[in-house]
């Protein structure tokens, strides 16, 4: 079934790519504020993956660059150092990763790849929204499932 797919995806220069294996272990659009101040975003679709799944695929010029967040120095983002695009972040606590829905590979259409199987299924740390969202979704306080859902 859908588990075997593999998605790929990369920073918006092409020099920094990683693959993802099997379906995500989270995908949801997180309106959390870390997101929206580290993305320049209102909210991103983000999707968690076991670090047995995500492997990079291209280091161009071989050089990554790394920040951490400083209240959460467990979670390493790396980024490309030509374009500057933050591409994916390592989670040492959880040993999980984490890649972003837009940065997905397109097909020629513009629709992104395996859509189907990697959607979002929730709005999580919706409290913080900078837009009201109109969804059949479920709307979260913190991760879905593990704290309160809001009642929208
Ligand atoms: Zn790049
Ligand atoms: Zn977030």
């Amino acid at each position: 079934m859908g588990e075997d797919i593999e998605t790929n995806g990369g920073c918006y220069c092409g020099q920094l790519r990683y693959t993802v294996k099997g379906l995500p272990l989270l995908s949801a659009y997180c309106h959390c504020t870390l997101c929206q101040r580290l993305n320049a975003a209102a909210f991103i679709h983000t999707l968690h993956f076991a670090n047995s799944a995500f492997a990079w695929t291209r280091f161009e010029g071989g050089e990554v660059r790394i920040y951490e967040v400083a209240d959460k120095p467990w979670k390493k983002r790396h980024r490309c150092a030509n374009c500057g695009c933050t591409v994916a972040s390592y989670n040492a606590k959880k040993d999980e990763w984490s890649v972003w829905g837009a940065q997905l590979d397109r097909d020629n259409a513009g629709k992104r790849m395996n859509l189907e199987k990697l959607k979002p299924t929730a709005h999580t740390f919706y409290e913080t929204r900078m837009v009201d969202i109109v969804d059949d979704l479920g709307k979260w306080d913190g991760y879905e499932g593990l704290s309160n859902r809001l009642p929208m």
